[in-house]
């Protein structure tokens, strides 16, 4: 379901442009439609007007919660239904954000994550994807939309930009809080910087080891780590934000010294954050997050060698922590 579809849908019903951009305004920020007029029934034609509960049920069937498991760190996990009976997981975080799916599986394939372990099974459509955002801000306040969802938004780029556009117009959302995360693709690359609406840049790094990094994302494109810190830090650059580096940390494979060194090597003195993830552990799969002591002293080594560097807590940790976590659960995948 892609925004388009939503817009022809609204044009049969008789609305024009500005009533189109009014109700999709109102949709991306979960408004009554037709708000933002004193009195709508003045400014529409009677037969949109009229249509407004039939397009209010429309949009509300693009995408509902099924089940919403709240978290002790203010976080909450939605399990997002689909029309068509797929469903994704978007996370309410704390401090007025929302991290939104892409796809539905993905295909990555990366090692530690359950996400990846069913390949990709479906795009999430543009309309869905702000569906996730409108469901979010209908429970709470939303200021910032990651794309950290379950699927790499890179493999669904039209998608994914059409969403960024109608939510950092219509749905007034900062710019530079939209967070485009990705594994690295030379398309991103290419295509962001012409988009209307730029968002901010997430880069899973992961490892500074070619090597390394092929294992444990055995399908992101082949891009030397150097390369790819060039290609963000080129994006930062152009558009005056930082580039959040990510990097899922496991334990005895990239939480040593030669790591920090590396990272070091390659982010000092840039335009750029690190962000340390200690591993949400799952019971399938056989990795362990470090220490806390292990991860603080990381970033400490970090900081004194000019890396700006936050140790995260992954939100959402008691409630099924990890993308495709819950999904795998509501799917029977794990035992509840
Ligand atoms: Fe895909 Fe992200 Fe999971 Fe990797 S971590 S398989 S990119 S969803």
């Amino acid at each position: 379901m892609k925004i388009d579809h939503l817009s022809e849908t609204m044009a049969a019903h008789g609305a024009g442009p500005a009533h189109r951009r009014l109700l999709l305004r109102n949709w991306a920020r979960a408004e009554p439609l037709g708000r933002g007029r004193q009195r709508p029934e003045d400014f529409m034609p009677a037969r949109l007007r009229d249509a407004l509960p039939a397009l209010a049920q429309t949009l509300a069937a693009v995408a509902r919660v099924r089940s919403e498991h709240p978290g002790e760190d203010g976080s909450a996990r939605l399990l997002v239904g689909l029309a068509d009976g797929q469903a994704v997981e978007s996370v309410l975080l704390p401090r007025d954000g929302v991290c939104v799916s892409t796809q539905v599986g993905c295909a990555v394939g990366c090692v530690f994550c359950m996400t990846g372990r069913d390949g990709l099974l479906r795009q999430v459509g543009s309309a869905e994807i702000v569906a996730q955002v409108a469901l979010a801000r209908a429970r709470r306040p939303v200021k910032k939309v990651v794309f950290m969802g379950m699927g790499e938004p890179a493999h669904n780029l039209d998608n994914v930009m059409e969403a960024i556009e109608l939510l950092g117009t219509e749905g007034g959302i900062g710019h530079k809080n939209l967070v485009f995360s990705t594994v690295g693709d030379r398309r991103v690359f290419e295509r962001l910087p012409e988009g209307p609406v730029r968002p901010a840049l997430a880069l899973s790094l992961h490892t500074t080891r070619a090597a390394l990094r092929e294992k444990l994302l055995p399908r992101a494109p082949r891009i030397d780590p150097a390369e790819l810190v060039e290609l963000a830090d080129a994006y930062s650059r152009a558009t005056g934000y930082p580039v959040q580096f990510q990097w899922t940390l496991l334990e005895g494979i990239n939480d040593g010294d030669d790591e920090v060194e590396g990272i070091a090597r390659l982010l000092a003195g840039r335009y750029a954050v690190m962000n340390l993830i200690p591993y949400n552990a799952v019971d399938e799969l056989p990795f362990r997050r470090p220490s806390w002591e292990r991860a603080a002293a990381m970033a400490r080594a970090l900081h004194r060698r000019g890396v700006l560097t936050k140790l995260r807590h992954s939100a959402g940790q008691d409630v099924e922590g990890g993308c495709g976590q819950l999904r795998a659960r509501a799917l029977g995948r794990t035992d509840i």
